[in-house]
Parts: C-alpha cells; structure tokens; sequence
C-alpha cells in the first residue's frame, strides 16, 4: 500500500554535499515548502564529527558501501567506493579537504555548458559559501556558513613533506588560488577541531524552521510524473512506501552514483537498458549512468619511527582531542598536497600529489600496524571514462559501477600515473624525508625489485579511488546531456539535477568545494524560475 504523507514547493532527494545546501537555501524563504528525503539516519556516529577517524564509517550503516566490477588496469581488482549515507552525504564521511580546484576546470564547464559555470561566476559562490577562518585572500569568503580552517595540529612529517617538495624545486604556496602551481597545507572543512559537514552548515541551522521536512532512512524509489512532469517522489521509510508530492519541482541530489540510478528506474535512461530490466521507458536519454569520471590515486608507503596517526587513539591524544580539541585526532589525514605535471607542454598541471602522516593502506580498510607515511599521486584530468548501469529494477540492489580505469586506448593515463609515481618517489628521496622515511613497505614485497618495476607493482596493487566520482548526468548545452545549463533533465519537466552527477568534466581539485556550489547554484535556479 502507498501512503501519501506530504506536499510541499520543493522535494529534494539526498542531504548531502549538494542536496543540504540546496535546501538550506531554498527554505531560508520561509514562504517556500521544502521536503528533504534523505535515505541514510541522522549524523549522531561519533566517528563523523572526529576527523582523523572518518575510516571507521567505512562499511558502517552510514556507507553506501559500493564496490565496482573487476577493474582490468587494476590487476582485476574490485575497488571499494564508499558513499556517505546519512545528514551531509559524503560531506559527513570525507577526508575534509577544501580544494577549489582552477579556474580553468569552471571556464571549461562554461564551454560545455554556458557562462553562469564560468569561474568569474562561480568564485563568487564559493565566498557566499565559505567562512574561511584567517583568510589570507580577498577571494576568500568570511561570512559563509561552511567553516574551513587552518588544520589545528598538523604533524611535523607534513611539515617534512613541504620541505622536501621545496628541495625537489616545487613552491609553496597559500591554498585554493585561481590557479595552484605548487604545494599546500590543506585546509580542512572543520569548527574549533570537529568535522564541519553540510549538515552542520546548512541543516543545523534550519532546524527550526517549520517550512523544511527532513525525513530520515527515507530512500527514494522513484519519481512520480502526470504527463511529462514530475510532480513528486516515492519513497521507503521504515518498511512503508509512501509519497511525497511536489507543487514546484523535484531536484534529485543523490550523489554520482544513485541519481542516474533512480533516474533509470523512473524510466529515464537508454531505452534498450531500461527496457531489459522490464522498467516502462519515460524519456530515451542515453547518456543517464555514462561519462563517470573518477580520480585515481596510487601511493608508495613508508615505515616511520613515529608521529604518524597510528598513535591518534592512544590515550593522550583522546585526552588532547576531548580537552583541547587538538592533537591526532584532529587530523583529515591528507594532510599536504601539491599539484604538477605529468609530462612538458601541458598547459596546466594534470598530477596532483597528496601527503597523509598515517598507515592510510589497503583501501582505509585495514587498521594500521605500526607508524607509516603515505606519499601519492592522483591522476586529475583522466581520459579514460566509465559508466553505471542497472543491476535489476530494484532500488535496494546496488547498480553496477565500472569505472574502466586506465582503460584508455592511447595509454595516457598509465604513462601519467607511473609519472606521478616517479614524483613521489623523487619527493620521499629528498633529504627533508629521507631521514624520516624508513623501509618502503607499499608496496608490500619480499625483495625489492628494480624501481621502475616496484612502481609498475604499486599502480597495479596499491591504487584505489580518491572518493570524486563525477560526470554521470553530464551538464551541457549540446541536446545529448543529461540536464542542461540550468540543471533541468531534458525531454521532461519540473525535475532538475544538483550533485557531483552534473560535472561536465571532473576538476582538478577535490569534488566537495564544486558539489556544495552546485547545491547553491541550483537554490538560485530555482528562486529564479518558480
Ligand atoms: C571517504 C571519502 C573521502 C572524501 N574526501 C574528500 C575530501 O577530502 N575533499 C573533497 O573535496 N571531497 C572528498 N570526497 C568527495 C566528496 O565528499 C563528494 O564528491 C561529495 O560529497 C559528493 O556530493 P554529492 O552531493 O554529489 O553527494 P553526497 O554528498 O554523497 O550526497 C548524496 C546523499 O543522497 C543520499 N541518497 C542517495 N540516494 C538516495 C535515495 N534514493 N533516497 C534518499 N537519499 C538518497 C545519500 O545517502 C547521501 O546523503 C570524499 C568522499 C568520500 C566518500
């Protein structure tokens, strides 16, 4: 039996980076009705709000816990994706870095889509979004609602790691310029130690107000149509179907991976797959689930004596971190990083290296055994492209996720890894970390093989996703994407898009800054046409 439950402007399906912007902006107008569905429970897991612990969500009841198909530039490897599924999405589980990424990935969405993505436009969404303690620069914002900080309490290893990209003849710089060229602290998305998701930017605040629902372990099914218009969503929450209906639009905001699922199971999506799974064909829109771009990272890891994280949950770091709300535990684990280039002639860096002062193995899986640092590298502009697919008409039955990997034909992406790989070896052999980093222990091998062969083995063995899946309801002005510059998905009405899904192209930088100007974006897409 379906119940239906409520009506209002706006129904939102997903609280995450994008979603709980979106409607923390849209519901600050207290004359606009907004129900947000969000399929995960409420963030109360400890784990959230301690950054250096957000490993231990991992394949929690708060993670999607995905994991794509055999990857055949990965040794056949399966790789984990995790997924935020609670208030704030993959903002409340991330590694809380605040990356912009350059000007130039914006202007590029511009190209494809129209100049409202271009960066001139966008930077000013990131200074209404940001409050950025001690900003250094004047694009930086200072009044926004989502914190970003200066880390509390770096480890003297990072510290080591800038010292030796100096050595290797790279600059460092202030973070989040329009276009970085050299090496960084992070800045992290927290307040006074804690995680600072969208969650607690957006929804803390709306708490009161009585014309925003958010509902919990509400999983959307599918979106409702009277003709070629959305008009509201089906949902599951605690075992019950109901539906909500919407007076305005429906904006989905379900991440990268389960938008172009619930689109395809609401009938829009390549016909010929939708009709193999027995669902009725809404809108033939091919490209729903295709163009997945992700960001690839490949690390070397070495044995240390000792300030990494492994100590984070020794005694007195809990009493530094529950006193102070300083020491280990506030670490986002990522703690540097630094963008290059693969190769001369780029016009813009295509590698970005990434330090973590932590045993940060085997996919965040495995719990640490001794001090180790991780030194990697992160392809940014991949070539190669994947695609989601159905598994079953099911909502509850994961789709199939393959990223295909190094899958390009011309080898670029390959050749590229191997190069940044070369870099991080070149940085851990620099003397500021040389006489920290102690035996290479990923990776794991019992002789040690000529160099380039140990780093043919790491790419194949200790790469793993960097968490940015991308590109899966591609934005653009051309009629085969997904949604068009205004975030609406074509051939039907009133349903727009607002998550990682929209990116033309992936950026080069981290997903979370982009996301959460989407949501905003898309707030003021909304007020502007209804
Ligand atoms: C472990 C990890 C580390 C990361 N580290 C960083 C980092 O340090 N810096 C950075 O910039 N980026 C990082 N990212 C990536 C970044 O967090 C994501 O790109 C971004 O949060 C995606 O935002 P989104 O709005 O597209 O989706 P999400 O934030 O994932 O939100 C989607 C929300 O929709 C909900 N939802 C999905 N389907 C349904 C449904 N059917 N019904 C109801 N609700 C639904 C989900 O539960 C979720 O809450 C990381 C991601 C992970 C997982």
């Amino acid at each position: 039996m379906i119940q239906e439950s409520s009506v209002a402007d706006y129904v939102i399906v997903g609280a995450g980076s994008s979603g709980a912007a979106l409607a923390g902006r849209l519901s600050s107008d207290p004359r606009t009705e907004v129900v947000l569905l969000e399929a995960g429970p409420r963030d109360k897991d400890k784990y959230i709000h301690i950054p250096a612990a957000f490993s231990k969500l991992f394949r929690s009841e708060v993670d999607w816990d995905y994991l794509t198909e055999p990857q055949p530039g990965l040794g056949g490897r399966s790789i984990y994706w995790p997924r935020g599924k609670t208030l704030g999405g993959s903002s409340s589980m991330n590694a809380m870095m605040w990356v912009r990424g350059f000007a130039a990935d914006y202007d590029e969405w511009a190209e494809l889509a129209d100049d409202s993505w271009s960066f001139g436009k966008v930077v000013e969404y990131f200074r209404r979004i940001e409050n950025v303690e001690d900003a250094a620069a004047n694009d930086a914002g200072t009044t926004g609602p989502l914190n970003v900080s200066r880390q509390r309490s770096p480890r003297p290893l990072t510290g080591a790691y800038l010292e030796a990209a100096r050595e290797t003849g790279f600059p460092v710089e202030r973070a989040n310029t329009a276009q970085p060229e050299g090496f960084s602290q992070t800045m992290v998305t927290q307040k006074r130690g804690a995680r600072w998701s969208t969650a607690d930017a957006y929804l803390a605040p709306a708490r009161k107000r009585p014309n925003l629902t958010v509902l919990t372990e509400a999983a959307a099914t599918r979106v409702l149509f009277e003709g070629s218009a959305a008009v509201g969503v089906e949902y599951v929450q605690g075992g019950v179907r109901r539906t909500v209906r919407a007076r305005k639009e429906v904006v989905l905001a379900g991440g990268a991976i389960n938008t172009p699922q619930l689109l395809m199971l609401s009938g829009i999506g390549d016909e010929q797959q939708l009709r193999g799974q027995g669902i009725a064909v809404r809108h033939h829109l091919p490209e729903v689930g295709r163009n997945l771009s992700d960001h690839l990272l490949s690390i070397l890891g070495y044995r240390v004596e000792s300030d990494s994280l492994f100590a984070a949950e020794k005694l007195p770091e809990l009493a530094n971190y529950l006193a102070r709300r300083r020491g280990m535990l506030t670490s986002n684990v990522g703690e540097a990083y630094g963008f290059t280039r693969s190769r001369e002639g780029l016009a813009l860096p295509d590698l970005e290296m990434i330090f973590a002062p932590a045993p940060f193995f085997d996919e965040g899986l495995v719990p640490g055994t001794e001090h180790a640092a991780v030194l990697g590298t992160i392809l940014l502009k991949p070539e190669s492209r994947g695609e989601i697919t159905l598994r079953s008409a099911d909502h509850a039955d994961k789709p199939i996720i393959d990223p295909r990997y190094l899958s390009d034909t011309g080898g670029v992406d390959r050749r590229a890894m191997l190069e940044g790989l070369r870099v991080c070896d070149s940085l851990a052999s620099a003397p500021a970390l040389k006489s920290r980093l102690g035996e290479m222990v990923r990776p794991a091998l019992t002789s040690r093989p000529p160099l380039e062969e140990v780093l043919e083995i790491a790419l194949e063995r200790n790469s793993h996703t960097l968490y940015h899946p991308t590109g899966t309801c591609r934005m653009g002005s051309d009629a085969a994407s997904v949604v068009d510059p205004q975030l609406r998905v074509r051939g039907v009405d009133r349903l727009r898009v607002a998550d990682a899904s929209i990116m033309p192209t992936i950026i080069r930088g981290h997903t979370h800054a982009p996301c959460v100007v989407i949501g905003e974006r898309a707030a003021d897409l909304l007020r502007q046409s209804n």
